[in-house]
């Protein structure tokens, strides 16, 4: 029986997707994020922003990279986004590069048991593509997935939330200040990325018009791009690398393999 106080565990997901390459569609959100950070909508985060945007992350968690590897970052930009008490998931496959202590927040998405065994040795959690539904000791199938019959979402769930999550997911009840600001989303971060030195931005939406995202629930969601290419133009390109990294999941790459 899954134990939700059990963050410990790794999770293990059926076929999400491998075969197909990415999930998303980087012309429909990332793309209207990317035009709407252009037209300047979202907030920079002052002090009162920021104390306000923390309170709803409290109240309603965050998901670190509905689009883009949390690990293009720096790490002071994660800990300083998740406040303690908060709730959040966060994944990364930078997990052979990503410096220490992106563990501590992340998940390393694991592409085969061989990865997972290794991500292990190396001190990650895993979430895990499984075409075999072949557990190994100590995963669990995501409760939110089709196979363990939708039990949930995350922000209810909150396991994938690295090694150093054990608290601030369990029967916390955190009642979200009211955002009384026009704006839905604001910039967590302008600089380079940590992977390649291009530029990016991070921005977190949902404060307004809270996510849709029947698997996540309504956690805040941190959309990572780059600055200067609109996201699907960068997919095609290459450029996504400076978010995505090595993903195999790189439409990119999908194509190379595939040709
Ligand atoms: S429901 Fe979300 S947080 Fe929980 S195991 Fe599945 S992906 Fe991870």
């Amino acid at each position: 029986m899954l134990t939700l106080q059990d963050s410990r565990r790794n999770i293990t997901i059926k076929n999400h997707g491998s075969k197909k390459g990415c999930y998303v569609t980087t012309f429909q959100a990332p793309l209207g994020i990317y035009r709407g950070y252009h037209r300047g909508i979202y907030l920079d985060p002052s002090a009162e922003v920021r104390a306000d945007a923390l309170d709803i992350i409290r109240a309603q968690g965050i998901r670190w990279g509905a689009y883009g590897d949390p690990a293009a970052l720096p790490l002071d930009v994660i800990k300083a986004w998740t406040p303690e008490g908060a709730r959040w998931t966060g994944y990364s496959h930078q997990w052979r590069t990503a410096p220490e202590g992106f563990s501590d927040y992340l998940m390393a998405s694991a592409d085969s048991l061989d990865d997972a065994i290794e991500a292990h040795s190396r001190g990650w959690r895993t979430f895990r593509v499984d075409d075999e539904a072949n557990p190994l000791d100590g995963e669990i199938s995501c409760p939110a997935s089709d196979e363990a019959g939708k039990l949930t979402d995350c922000r209810t769930c909150g396991l994938c939330n690295g090694s150093s999550g054990s608290s601030g997911r369990i029967n916390r009840q955190v009642t979200p200040t009211k955002w009384k600001r026009p704006q839905n989303g604001v910039v967590l971060y302008e600089g380079p990325s940590a992977i390649d030195g291009s530029p990016i931005v991070a921005i977190v939406t949902g404060f307004k018009d809270p996510s849709k995202n029947d698997k996540t629930g309504t956690m805040l969601q941190v959309w990572i791009l780059r600055a200067d290419v609109e996201p699907h133009e960068a997919q095609k390109t290459g450029a996504d690398s400076a978010v995505c990294g090595d993903c195999p999941m790189r439409p990119l790459l999908i194509k190379q393999l595939t040709n």
